[in-house]
């Protein structure tokens, strides 16, 4: 009996010791990413007006699955538009000022946690528009980790639930502390000035033409002919599929044709959009501003596909409509895609060539607050990239 006891109290007071050293463990680990918390630098907006400044802040310490990227090209998509303007509500997402946008990045491993297997120091890494996810849901597990259902970790504007609910800090900076499992691999021969929009423009149109099955052949629309619409057009092209574009002026209509689309519809001249309807296979919009979907629903053929990804601030699809515009179709929306995909999504795109067209611009507050006016005015080169070596 005494015995017994003994041995019980023996190992109550091992559990004890356990316990605390546990503690002391979890807390030394908390310390230690707040103490070693990493110095960075970027811009950021601080209202919704929407003016940059240069804005310095710190990231949570290099953590044992964590690499540490240089950035060195940060691209500037439509999406970090919508935020930085706080033009979200409608989806329920709110923008906390300051906000640093950014989910298009290329960069150069300057530091590994000692649990890093997938890179070393010195190889080239890439991220998109997420940097954390359980792991352990079904849509994770699916290699949808956009879809978590425990709350994905964007890029910025998000809460980091793994670093004590921080608000993430975006791409336009100069350096950024990211598990390994949401880096993507850059091969070496890659263009490198060119790769950061594939890590947003490139999977959100990949992923659905993958989705939808499109086919050598088919007939295929994209509408919005942007960032994203441009990098649709060459992995469509690249498929042997017949495309059109569609858009709001002329200005790219040359730039269509060689890229390889069939068609360019400018959506202002109506006699362009006639003998249309029933023709398509698939269609992408990539429309950024209200719009009328019944357009491009009627296009479709009798069980065509049309991916929705642009993000108009107000736009709904009246559903009444649909019974009558065109049944039989199927219309869904799409998110970027999973970690795999994108690393899939560029491996081919280097291998086959296929790039965004870029302007390199330097990274300077006004240099991006110059490239916004130019994008609402329809003036961009397709994609803006901000050359993050110049940041002074
Ligand atoms: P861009 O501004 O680069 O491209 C948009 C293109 O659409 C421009 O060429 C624009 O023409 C054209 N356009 C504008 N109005 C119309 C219209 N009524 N009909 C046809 N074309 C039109 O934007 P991005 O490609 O970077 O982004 C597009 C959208 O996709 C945004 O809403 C963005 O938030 C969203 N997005 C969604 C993602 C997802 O995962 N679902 C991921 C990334 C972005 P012009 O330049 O002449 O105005
Ligand atoms: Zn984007």
């Amino acid at each position: 009996m005494t015995n017994l006891t003994f041995l019980s109290n023996r190992k109550t007071f091992c559990i004890v010791v356990a316990l605390i050293m546990a503690i002391n463990f979890a807390d030394a680990q908390q310390n230690d990413s707040q103490t070693h918390r990493v110095p960075a630098k970027g811009f950021a907006v601080y209202s919704h007006e929407g003016h940059f400044h240069t804005h310095e802040f710190t990231r949570h310490a290099v953590g044992g699955n964590d690499i540490q990227i240089e950035i060195l090209y940060a691209g500037i998509c439509h999406s970090d538009l919508h935020a930085v303007w706080d033009e979200q509500a409608n989806f329920g997402i709110h923008t906390h000022y300051p906000m640093i946008p950014g989910h298009e990045i290329a960069g150069r491993v300057t530091k590994t946690g000692e649990n890093v297997t997938k890179f070393n120091v010195g190889d080239f890494a890439g991220v998109g528009c997420m940097v954390n996810a359980c792991g352990k849901c079904s849509s994770c597990l699916a290699g949808k980790e956009q879809f978590c259902e425990n709350g994905t970790v964007f890029t910025y504007n998000s809460k980091d639930y793994y670093h004590e609910n921080e608000i993430t800090m975006g791409g336009y900076s100069n350096k950024i502390i990211v598990s390994e499992n949401f880096a993507i691999k850059i091969p070496k021969n890659a263009d490198i000035q060119k790769v950061a929009p594939l890590l947003c423009a490139g999977i959100t149109t990949w992923s659905p033409i993958k989705f939808s099955n499109v086919k050598p052949g088919d007939k295929a629309g994209v509408a919005g002919f942007g960032g994203l619409g441009h990098m649709a057009v060459q992995y469509l092209v690249d498929l042997n599929v017949d495309v059109t574009v569609f858009d709001v002026n002329d200005q790219k209509r040359e730039a269509a044709e060689r890229m390889g689309a069939k068609r360019y519809v400018n959506v202002r001249n109506p006699q362009e959009m006639e003998g249309l309807n029933n023709t398509m296979d698939f269609i992408i919009t990539t429309i950024p501003v209200d719009y009328d979907p019944m357009l491009y629903i009627r296009m479709l053929k009798l069980g065509g596909e049309m991916a929705v990804v642009g993000l108009p601030p107000n736009s709904n699809i009246n559903i009444s409509k649909l019974p009558l515009g065109n049944a039989n179709r199927k219309i869904y929306g799409s998110l970027i895609g999973g970690i795999k995909e994108t690393q899939e999504m560029l491996d081919y795109s280097v291998s086959k060539n296929i790039y965004p067209k870029v302007e390199l611009i330097k990274a300077n507050a006004a240099e991006i607050d110059k490239a916004y006016k130019k994008i609402i005015a329809g003036e961009v080169p397709f994609r803006y990239v901000i050359d993050m070596s110049t940041l002074k």
